[in-house]
Parts: structure tokens; sequence; C-alpha cells
């Protein structure tokens, strides 16, 4: 007969705290509809850059605003626990920057983009970009109201980072691989990199860039249909 451990048992309440949680999500879907609306209704379009810390999030979004401005009226929201830092360094470009602070959350959700999208001049942009808070787990589980989800990993992150990760690529219209320069040094092939978000997410389109120099930041934004 085997031996059993001692049973596993839920404590009271727990489960309730799982009901609770899918209340959450299901709050937070609803909420990003209506900011998807509001987007909508004044022909702004919107797009989530999420990734770890230090893939690149920032250094992309200056790139593509430096290359996107003349053309189209911007703003940005980004998204920290504490700082203001990176806000800042995209303020310099000369837009509209709305930083976020989730305090100890790890993630941005609707409500917070809600609360940011007061803070703007809606009839005054034609572009939203919202850097998502570093973190490639549960942004996947939160959507903004973003017409576009681009995700962004770098080879410094080593070679398993995309098949780690199969749920934000399942969301991802746009899938990153950023410091394509230190690809040989790490070891990474971004061939393999392009081979696991094509097996995730074969819709996704996939751009290989090197966000510090600006290389590739042209086909990041053709394949985000700008
Ligand atoms: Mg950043
Ligand atoms: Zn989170």
């Amino acid at each position: 007969m085997a031996h059993l451990k001692e049973v596993v048992k839920a404590e009271e309440g727990e489960t309730y705290d799982i009901e609770l949680e899918a209340d959450l999500l299901k709050a937070n879907e609803e909420l990003a509809m209506k900011n998807r609306e509001l987007l909508e209704k004044n022909g702004v379009m919107t797009i989530d850059v999420m990734g770890s810390i230090g893939s690149g999030k920032t250094t992309l979004i200056e790139k593509l605003v430096q290359a996107l401005r003349k053309e189209h009226r911007i703003a940005v929201f980004k998204g920290d626990l504490t700082t203001t830092i990176d806000a800042e360094l995209i303020g310099r470009h000369g837009v509209e920057v709305v930083p976020i602070n989730t305090g100890k959350e790890c993630h941005l959700d609707a409500n917070l983009v809600r609360k940011a999208l007061k803070k703007i001049n809606l009839e005054g942009i034609d572009l939203l970009f919202i850097e998502n808070v570093g973190n490639l787990i549960c942004p996947a589980d939160f959507p903004l109201g973003s017409e576009k989800r681009v995700v962004i990993v770098s080879v410094t992150e080593g070679p398993y980072m995309v098949v780690k990760h199969p749920f934000i690529f399942m969301g991802a219209d746009v899938a990153v691989i950023n410091k394509k320069d230190l690809a040989q040094t790490m070891g990474v092939e971004i061939k393999n990199l392009r081979a696991d978000v094509r097996n995730i997410n074969p819709e996704a389109k996939v751009v290989a860039t090197n966000s510090r120099s600006g290389e590739g930041v042209q086909e990041v934004i053709d394949a985000l249909g700008l």
C-alpha cells in the first residue's frame, strides 16, 4: 500500500480567494474594454510594451518616439513601482509622459491606465505607448485596453526566455528580440528565439533589434503598422 503523505487541505477562505481573483481579472477586462472604447472613439492607437527589467523597453520607446514624433502626436504612460527615472528619460524627447507608480504591484492594470487617461487630452494625441512594469508573467493576465501588444526580450536574458513565458507571447502582436549585437557573446541564437515565438504564436511578427543603436527600430514600426 502506498504510503500517503499528509493531506494538503485548503484553508478556510482559500477557495474564496481564487473566486476573488477571477472577479478581479473579470473586472480588469471590463475596464480594459472601456479604455479601448474611449481610445478608439478619440482615434488613439495604443501600444502596450511589455518585457523584463533591463530588456530595453524604455530605450525602444525612446527610439520609437524619436522616429514617429514628426508624423504623430504621441503620449507615453510609464509604469514603475516607485520611480520616475524612465518617465524622465522619455520626457526628454518632448512628448507628454504620465508616470504611473504601482507601489508594490508588478504589473499595470486597466484601472491605473483609466486614471492616467484622465490626465491627458485624448483629442490632442493619436498614438499612445504604455510601458508596463518590468515583468514577463502577470502583465499577460491584465489587458489594459491597448490595440497592440509588444513583448521585448533581450539576448542577455539567455536562450530560454521565450519558451519559459509562453502566455505573454501568446497575446503578443510583435515580439522584439533586443541587443542582437550581444547574441554571439551570450551564446544565444536569434534564429532559435524566433522559432520559439513562431511555435507559441505563429501570428506574431518577430523583429531583432539593437535599440540602443536604432538598428531594427524601423522594422518594429512597420510591424506595428505605424
Ligand atoms: Mg524601463
Ligand atoms: Zn503582477
